[in-house]
């Protein structure tokens, strides 16, 4: 299997170049050259298998044996053995036809583990065994940040710098990545909001020689590792159902932001995987609502809601997407994009438009609607949703029809975003690994919102 660019002009290259190029050398992203299929046959021989195996199973397809399966197998087992639960990712039944998956089990309480704890081991593996240098740079709405450091910090070899928007994080979120003390972690706090974060991340991976020279590596969702790990838990989501279940249409929720997980269901059901409607749930930065509805996919105004990982404009994988809505043809993808650049939205046709409605559906969640469905489902079920996971119960219930079944991922644990959950006036207990975080030293470098100012400060750390 190689791997190619979104906008064409990248020699295939195989999996480990993948991964150590991040964003594509013509500032596209890359995806595979062709998307391998899973036979239903095959999908059924996968009942029964652990998450590890599974795992393995679904990278076979992509790595081209450069990584040896002892190897990979054992990167695998040590990523995810720093979860609380066997399962990785359990399926937690809320009604007869209603499921959550829960991605919250690892380190940081977010679903960001799930990807970020195996990129850690691996980025570890390619430095050990390849010499590569791993300098890791990377933007976060705050979730993304504190996985990242998770999985690398004290690692030999790895460096990691995190930018996340100043004072628009939640409190646990800027405690968990600025309260590790290792000296190969830098956390720059940039006066500006998390799409500002991005943009710098972005101008910096895309101006080639500053990025060689400083041995950048990516671990935001624009890096296919990422997007390949997470669609690991739509499969076995869908294998944990029972075979009843697992015969019905099957809705799949994901709150969104960056578009990143999303993807990874869509790739999933590109391989096989019997997923019905994908239902984007958004908060009220609603970009991608407002795209799936009427077919323009324009930034609006930047809004702080109860769901900062979701506070997005612009949703770096959505150029994935547009590359296979244009029938991969990487010519028309880069004219679009270089036409959004140039004029700051994008138009589709009324064709491409229908074809986007039977990919996706979406639901832009106000904040009122969001706290009410957490006070709803913690009287109803004592099941205390997060923010974000909120939102896509809400899009769930909209969307749901009868005989359908639903699964709703949820993205983080409700301890990560008490200031929201407060507000209802429920108490919650936090986990021992977040109630010992607000007594530790914190440290991060506050800067001005300039790619300047940030060389200036990876210049003195990498
Ligand atoms: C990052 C994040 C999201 C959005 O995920 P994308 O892959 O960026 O779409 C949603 N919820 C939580 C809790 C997150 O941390």
């Amino acid at each position: 299997m190689k791997f190619i660019s979104t906008r064409g002009n990248v020699a295939p290259v195989g999996f480990i170049d993948t991964v150590l190029m991040g964003l594509a050398d013509d500032g596209g992203l890359m995806v595979p050259e062709q998307i391998p299929v899973v036979s239903a046959q095959t999908l059924s021989s996968w009942r029964g298998i652990s998450y590890q195996e599974l795992f393995l199973k679904i990278f076979a397809y992509y790595t081209n044996d450069e990584i040896p399966y002892e190897d990979l197998k054992k990167m695998v087992e040590t990523s995810y053995s720093t979860f609380r639960t066997p399962e990785v990712t359990p399926l937690h039944k809320l009604n007869d036809t209603s499921y959550i998956l829960e991605l919250f089990h690892g380190p940081t309480f977010a679903f960001k583990d799930v990807a970020l704890q195996f990129i850690g081991e691996l980025y570890s593996y390619i430095s050990k065994k390849h010499g590569e240098i791993i300098h890791i740079l990377g933007a976060t709405s705050g979730d993304t940040g504190a996985a990242a450091i998770a999985g690398v910090r004290g690692k030999e070899g790895i460096k990691i710098c995190i930018l996340h928007p100043h004072e628009k994080v939640s409190k646990v979120q800027e405690l968990q990545m600025t309260t590790v003390d290792d000296s190969n972690v830098l956390n720059l706090s940039v006066k500006g909001n998390f799409d500002d974060c991005q943009k710098i991340i972005k101008d910096l991976f895309a101006d080639l020689e500053f990025k060689g020279k400083y041995h950048l590596r990516a671990i935001n969702s624009i890096n296919f590792v990422r997007i390949l790990a997470q669609t690991v838990y739509y499969f076995y989501a869908y294998l944990q159902l029972s075979e009843a279940d697992a015969g019905k249409k099957i809705n799949v929720t994901v709150p969104s932001g960056n578009f990143g997980n999303i993807f990874s269901g869509f790739l999933a059901k590109k391989m096989g995987l019997p997923i019905g409607k994908l239902i984007i749930a958004t908060n009220e930065n609603n970009i991608l609502e407002r795209f799936v509805r009427t077919g323009e996919y324009k930034p609006g105004d930047f809004k702080a809601t109860h769901s900062p990982s979701m506070d997005i404009q612009v949703a770096s994988n959505f150029e994935r997407y547009l590359y296979y809505l244009l029938d991969e043809d990487a010519a028309q993808v880069k004219a679009v994009m270089d036409d959004f650049k140039l004029n700051g939205e994008i138009k589709i046709s009324d064709e491409l438009l229908a074809q986007v409605g039977l990919d996706f559906a979406a639901l832009g969640v106000s904040n009122d609607q969001c706290l009410a469905a957490i006070d709803k489902y913690n009287k109803q079920s004592g099941y205390l949703l997060d923010p974000h996971t909120a939102c896509g119960i809400v899009a769930t219930d909209t969307f749901q029809e009868e005989g359908e079944l639903a699964i709703t991922f949820a993205t983080a644990h409700p301890a990560k975003f008490n200031e929201s959950i407060s507000l209802l006036g429920i108490e919650q207990q936090f986990p021992a690994q977040i109630a010992q975080l607000f007594d530790r030293e914190q440290h991060q470098v506050v800067i001005e919102n300039s790619e300047a100012a940030v060389v200036e400060q990876l210049k003195a750390f990498f």
